[in-house]
């Protein structure tokens, strides 16, 4: 995508989170907007900075840590978004400054032992399978109180609250209803620590609903990059 594109796409972006913020009633005026850059090159992400963001998300961990080397001399925020192998913690504890996607103690523990302590704790939110899929991955409902207890036991790491990516229904109640239950579990956190604040929920096409239902964090792809070839 040509550059002049790309900044009219932030642009645009950047106007609908805030015209929704403002009408939402939850309160939520600033929407931390993550750039989910899977599949897109060093370059477009090169040219997304410099069109004023700085969060960035990826999924695949491999792709993700050749392009934060690529880009070390700018100050992006880096977030991984993607579902996570016990075997590829080391590189998300190391190059990461978010997690979006711990769905285990397991995990969780890894993390911990293997963020380098010169490092800031890692920022973590929690995934919780809110539509119940089979498929997904995702802490249920009921598992979330312990793990959000393991979580801020963990010494390297910082809980800052939930992710959720709800089933895509063609019913806009019925995913304003995941949505407003993601709301009450973070509310049913918050008791652990001040600084859980973060419900990252919303991508590109049901972004309006997540932050009319308080999103303060919205992961957004083709809203900024245009369609994915893959
Ligand atoms: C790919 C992805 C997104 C972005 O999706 P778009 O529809 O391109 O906005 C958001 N969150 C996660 C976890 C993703 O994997």
């Amino acid at each position: 995508m040509d550059e002049q594109q790309l900044s009219k796409n932030i642009a645009k972006l950047r106007e609908r989170v805030r015209r929704v913020a403002e009408k939402s009633q939850i309160g939520n005026s600033t929407v931390r907007i993550v750039a989910v850059s899977k599949t897109r090159s060093a370059q477009e992400i090169r040219a997304a900075h410099a069109c004023g963001l700085t969060d960035f998300g990826e999924s695949y961990l491999q792709e993700a840590l050749q392009k934060i080397s690529e880009l070390s001399d700018l100050p992006l925020v880096w977030h991984f978004i993607g579902p996570i192998q016990s075997n590829k913690t080391s590189g998300i504890a190391t190059h990461f400054d978010w997690v979006h996607s711990v769905d285990r103690a397991r995990v969780a523990r890894r993390l911990s032992e293997q963020r380098p302590p010169q490092l800031p704790p890692l920022q973590v939110c929690l995934q919780v399978n809110i539509s119940g899929e089979a498929s997904k991955s995702g802490v249920s409902l009921e598992e979330l109180p312990q793990l959000a207890r393991t979580v801020c036991e963990l010494p390297h790491l910082k809980l800052r609250g939930l992710m959720a990516i709800p089933a895509a229904e063609a019913d806009t109640s019925q995913q304003q209803e995941a949505f407003r239950q993601m709301r009450g579990a973070l509310a049913g956190i918050q008791a652990l620590g001040p600084e859980i604040d973060t419900l990252s929920m919303g991508m590109s096409a049901d972004m309006e609903i997540a932050i009319m239902e308080g999103a303060t964090t919205v992961r957004v792809g083709t809203g900024i990059f245009g369609p994915r070839n893959r």
